[in-house]
């Protein structure tokens, strides 16, 4: 049982790295930096200004007004409401259901890649409530006729409502969704620069104090439990990154292991040869043109380039027309870039992994 995992971060924020080892610059001394434990995750905030102790504690309070609307586990939030009314509509915000039809939109490009009504089916395995075990067919199959968009209606002004046996879970968006809102709190507050991570997804807001750009690592899936290893790094300046990756949560029975990323079409964990995917996509300071934004694509796109594997992830990188570049980490040992980040990446000569730039 390895519930801890979920307390890992996938992607570290990292002081500048000095020639070509790991020896740390000057430390960058935030003027608030705050750590705040909501939705599963260890969360840092590291926030500059004049305004930097009023921001971060504003965007702590964002997280659990967040956190309190969107999760699974929390009886009073809008989304438990909707999952227990039993095919009824349900009265909910605004944001709820820009939400809702964001994860709709994932869903659909994604070929159903991506489906936060797989709620029922990550509860068979126990994710939900730690519960872990391995479903049988018969199980997962009936549990499978739930899931799919078709069952979930966001269509009215006020309300939404699900088909009776349908269920969801936003764990795979909600806190992309939470650095769409944090970044519009930096903006609000005049923050010039930030680190915003919450476990694998990171939010690099303007630049170091001394000019140069904020170095994310990436954790090498294969040594999840090593704070200092990295599949590569990238250099960021007002940009999201977000990591998804079977490593962050899982458990193992009869010597066979078992991650908390569903595939929909088979309803057991994506087995598409990739161990993580990293989405990066700039953050626009001026904000993103209305709420979900590029943190909430982020996080939504790691999550469906996860199960759709090397081949269909790069196939929609090419095609989709969203703005985003990718790190992947595969199980035969290679980490493949896309070219818009090859120059803001560096590999991490001692993991083992062979780099390829795809175009
Ligand atoms: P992430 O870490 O963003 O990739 O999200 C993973 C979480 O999203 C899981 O722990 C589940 O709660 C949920 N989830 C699992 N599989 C899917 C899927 N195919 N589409 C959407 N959400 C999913
Ligand atoms: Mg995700």
């Amino acid at each position: 049982m390895r519930r801890l995992m979920a307390l890992v971060a996938a992607l570290a924020v990292l002081a500048g790295l000095t020639g070509c080892g790991m020896e740390p610059a000057d430390p960058d001394t935030a003027q608030e930096s705050i750590q705040v434990i909501a939705m599963d995750t260890v969360m840092i905030f590291k926030i500059y200004g004049e305004k930097s102790t009023h921001a971060a504690y504003a965007a702590e309070d964002e997280v659990r007004r967040l956190e309190a609307l969107l999760s699974r586990t929390d009886a009073g939030s809008q989304v438990s409401a909707l999952n227990d009314a039993g095919g009824q509509p349900v009265t909910v915000d605004g944001e709820v259901l820009r939400l809702l039809n964001a994860a709709g939109l994932y869903s659909e490009v994604t070929g159903g890649a991506f489906d936060i009504s797989i709620a029922p089916v990550v509860s068979a395995w126990g994710f939900t409530e730690d519960a872990y075990r391995v479903p049988g067919q018969t199980e997962l199959d009936e549990l499978l006729t739930h899931v799919g968009m078709e069952h979930v209606h966001a269509e009215t002004a006020d309300s939404a409502w699900l088909d009776e046996g349908t269920r969801i879970d936003l764990g795979g968006i909600a806190k992309g969704y939470v650095t769409d809102r944090i970044a519009e709190i930096l903006e609000e507050n005049g923050v010039p620069r930030a680190t915003v991570s919450l476990g694998g997804n990171v939010l690099a807001w303007g630049d170091r104090p001394d000019g140069t750009p904020w170095l994310v690592g990436i954790q090498d899936p294969a040594r999840p439990d090593m704070a200092d290893g990295f599949a590569g790094y990238l250099s960021l300046k007002d940009a999201f990154a977000v990591t998804s990756g079977g490593y962050q949560r899982y458990f193992e029975e009869n010597g066979k292991r078992y991650h908390h990323i569903i595939d929909p079409a088979t309803g057991y964990p994506a087995d598409s040869g990739l161990t993580s995917v990293t989405v990066v996509a700039d953050c626009d300071r001026e904000g993103n043109g209305g709420l979900p934004g590029q943190g909430t694509m982020c996080d939504a796109l790691s999550t469906a380039l996860f199960v759709m594997g090397e081949e269909k992830a790069l196939e929609f990188w090419r095609t989709s027309g969203y703005d985003f570049d990718l790190v992947l980490v595969t199980a035969d040992g290679r980490v493949v870039v896309t070219e818009g980040i090859a120059d803001v990446f560096a590999p991490d000569e001692a993991s083992g992994y062979s780099y390829e730039t795809v175009s």
